[in-house]
């Protein structure tokens, strides 16, 4: 029998619930022990879902207060010692105070899961004296015995990947930490085994990178430990998001079963199995249903894969089961009323998937006889779309292939466009701008509330934007600013503006997945061919322009940012998805230019989130990024400013991907990243424009001047004065009014002390 298995499933539920309950607990609304009652409803709501369903083995604990990083870490002791806390049970108080700051104490650092748009909280181990709290795997599986009766699979980071994600602490101390770390791992599971768990879910995705020898020795210890330790408990050693590395080092360590994932590591592990077989006395745990996407699973092809998988470890020790956890997936398609039917057809969101897993396990074990249809259906569902108008473009597929044959350049290089452009705009040394947005205060989000009900018409609403676009043109010209924005008041969100623009997306009504603590996002999808269909920006931009002589930058979100921030479509590629919004991006780049707008930003900050987990996979993904990018931003004149913006630190191993995508100028964050970016300069010399986030944005705090003249004392160091601009990190549309002139006009005065003092020194560095 091919048992069915679910590695975990969203937490937020199909309304949003937690987020609700979070929120009114946060805010005072909701009391503690009713904040408790109503997060155990919800959970116990989600594990009675996939009991109904026939899921064999429903994981527990997978559920959280925030983060299940950060009740890891919590249940190990790794408290900060900036909050109050003196040991037992750690307060919601203490544990909501890292995962968010508390008034006297920052909120720990967060980061991406991984290459998916989760963020766990970052472990500090620096000064922590593990010890477990209590025993979450043991209380989740308890109450689902008591509540349920579900006999569940407790899920549980590995602690080599959660000693790998922790920070604070030096590489060459890792063996004490995990020395530290392996006694409580075990006590849990010493415990589980006592209690008469029969399956636990280990999760170690870093198993999915190189590891390195020594790494290796530490996985044959970790797990050479638990075998002694609890000989009767099933370890399923969990991997995900790609296929593994070291293969045979991992099947052969003394576990139970091995979890693989066979949609987005597919060909590596499947040609892994094929050639160097699995070892008879082990479960294999077939990741076949997708954890990540959005589509229904071509289930005929998903049978062919299990039993091909089969003849090799036979029914009887396989186990069916979602690629990773269901957690970065929506949680249903059925209340969507709105989109066209074609594609609604094909969509299975967290529900719909147990209903493909529990599918393919019956069909696994019992043949198709009765199923056929069922399995056909999602087939056909595919095929209709696959077929549909929307994705079967000619005009578009026969530009993006032709503007594809060419190399996207610059007419010129970048030396000769700055003299150009140098001269065409006569900027001062270290020229001022921001990041696009300003403050999307309550009165902006109002406006369009009542504009999208239809209590304000067009005009109405649009007279409102250009009332907000005056206001800022005038104040960006007292600050003393540059080159001036419009500030994006006419925009919710970066990319589900474009979106609505462009042809070949749809929105959903309710799919919402998490993003961090209770954001949840709602990713538009990218079901057909993009394209083009009239100016998106330029009225604004334009209106703009027209009421300054200062330059004003347009302001778009670029291919790739568009694309890691939706959900695509999968019969065809991610590289030809990339080109084909280029395209259409390269359209209203053009139209912008026509209507006068002689500084253009394409923001990319999500290029770096798409790095592939595979260093292979990382450059030829970086290569045609840069490519997509060029190709959107190519055609314009020399005198024409082409700008970029990235978010986030992390690109010393970038560096020279985006220098290749040839932006006359970029604005990047740095402020928060304690002068990393600031070395990679060192070691690298960056030849065209750049501007250096002088101040944290994330922050309502005012930064003095000094602080900036600092940040900008220390950026001239290593970066041409010539190619330097200054800015803030990033949009300021979460910001107040307030707070955000005050920074731009200390913003200002750091600028012209930098201007007084560098002026009169000869500029040697520019070549
Ligand atoms: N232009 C955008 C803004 O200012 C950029 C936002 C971002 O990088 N995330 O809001
Ligand atoms: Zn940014």
């Amino acid at each position: 029998m091919v048992k069915s298995s679910v590695l975990g499933y969203p937490r937020i539920g199909a309304d949003r619930e937690w987020k609700k309950a979070l929120e009114a607990f946060w805010s005072g609304k909701l009391e503690e022990t009713e904040f408790h009652r109503q997060l155990q409803e919800i959970r116990l709501n989600h594990l009675r879902k996939q009991q109904e369903k026939g899921i064999d083995f429903i994981a527990v604990n997978d559920f959280s207060y925030y983060d299940h990083i950060l009740d890891t870490s919590t249940m190990f002791g790794i408290i900060p010692k900036r909050f109050p806390y003196d040991g037992g049970k750690v307060p919601l108080s203490v544990y909501y105070g890292i995962a968010r700051g508390t008034k006297d104490a920052a909120a720990s650092e967060m980061t991406k899961w991984f290459n998916t748009n989760y963020h766990y909280i970052v472990p500090e181990l620096g000064e922590a004296s593990l010890v477990l709290t209590e025993n979450r795997p043991l209380i989740a599986y308890q109450e689902a015995k008591e509540k349920l009766g579900i006999e569940g699979k407790p899920v549980i980071v590995g602690p080599l990947t959660f000693l790998k994600l922790s920070k604070g602490y030096p590489i060459s101390e890792t063996d004490d930490w995990l020395g530290r770390l392996l006694p409580l791992y075990v006590q849990i599971l010493q415990e589980l085994e006592r209690e008469g768990v029969q399956w636990v879910q280990i999760e170690e995705p870093i198993l999915v990178t190189k590891l390195n020898t020594d790494d290796l020795q530490r996985l044959k210890k970790i797990y050479g430990t638990f075998a002694a330790s609890v000989p009767n408990l099933n370890i399923m050693l969990q991997t995900y998001f790609e296929s593994v590395e070291n293969y045979s080092d991992i099947v052969a360590l003394p576990v139970k079963g091995i979890g693989l994932d066979f949609v987005h590591g597919y060909s590596g592990n499947l040609s892994s199995i094929k050639t160097l077989g699995f070892p008879a006395d082990k479960v294999l745990g077939a990741g076949v249903i997708d954890g990540r996407g959005i589509w229904k699973a071509p289930l005929l092809e998903k049978l062919a894969l299990v039993e091909e998988l089969a003849e090799i470890v036979t029914t009887e020790r396989l186990i069916v089961q979602t690629s990773c956890s269901l957690l970065h997936v929506p949680v249903s398609v059925k209340n969507e009323t709105k989109l066209a039917t074609e594609l609604k057809d094909a969509l299975a969101f967290a529900d719909e998937k147990l209903h493909e897993l529990v599918l393919l396990a019956k069909v696994a074990s019992q043949g198709v006889t009765g199923f056929t249809t069922e399995l056909e259906e999602s087939e056909r569902a595919l095929q209709a779309l696959k077929l549909s108008d929307e994705r079967n473009r000619s005009d578009i597929q026969h530009a993006v292939a032709g503007i594809s044959a060419h190399n996207p350049e610059r007419s010129r290089p970048f030396s000769e466009r700055h003299i150009a452009q140098q001269k065409k705009w006569q900027l001062p040394i270290f020229p001022t701008t921001t990041i696009g947005s300003f403050p999307q205060s309550a009165e902006v989000r109002k406006a369009r509330q009542q504009w999208r009900k239809g209590d304000w018409n067009n005009e109405q609403y649009a007279t409102y934007i250009r009332e907000q676009i005056d206001i800022w043109i005038k104040l960006q010209e007292e600050i003393g600013l540059d080159v001036l924005v419009h500030g994006e008041f006419e925009r919710t969100d970066m990319v589900e503006f474009f979106g609505e623009k462009l042809a070949g997306f749809a929105f959903t009504q309710n799919g919402w997945v998490q993003s961090y603590g209770s954001r949840c996002v709602k990713p538009p999808i990218i079901f057909g061919d993009v394209a083009f269909r009239e100016a998106m920006t330029v009225e604004e931009t334009k209106y703009a322009q027209s009421r300054t002589k200062r330059p004003v930058k347009g302001m778009l979100t670029g291919p790739i940012t568009i694309m890691n921030w939706s959900f695509v479509r999968e019969d065809i590629t991610r590289e030809q998805i990339a080109y084909q919004l280029a395209y259409a991006l390269r359209q209203e780049v053009e139209a912008l230019e026509q209507a006068g707008i002689g500084m253009i930003q394409v923001d990319e900050p999500a290029v770096r989130e798409g790095l592939p987990l595979k260093k292979d996979d990382q450059e030829m993904y970086l290569a045609w990024a840069v490519r997509a990018f060029r190709m959107a931003t190519c055609t314009v004149q020399d005198t024409t400013q082409i700008h970029t913006h990235m978010c986030y630190c992390e690109f010393h191993d970038m560096i020279h991907s985006i220098e290749a995508m040839d932006a006359d100028v970029i604005s990047i964050e740095t402020s928060r990243s304690h002068g990393e970016l600031i070395h990679s300069f060192e070691l690298n010399t960056y030849k065209l424009g750049i501007g250096l986030g002088v101040y944290d944005i994330h922050s309502p705090r005012v930064p003095k001047v000094d602080e900036m003249t600092s940040m900008i004392e220390r950026a001239l160091r290593v970066l041409d004065p010539k190619l330097f601009w200054i800015n803030p990190d990033c949009g300021l549309k979460t910001r107040g009014v307030e707070e955000t002139v005050d920074s731009l006009r200390n913003m200002v005065e750091a600028t012209q002390i930098a201007r007084a003092k560098h002026a009169q020194q000869p500029i040697l560095r520019f070549n």
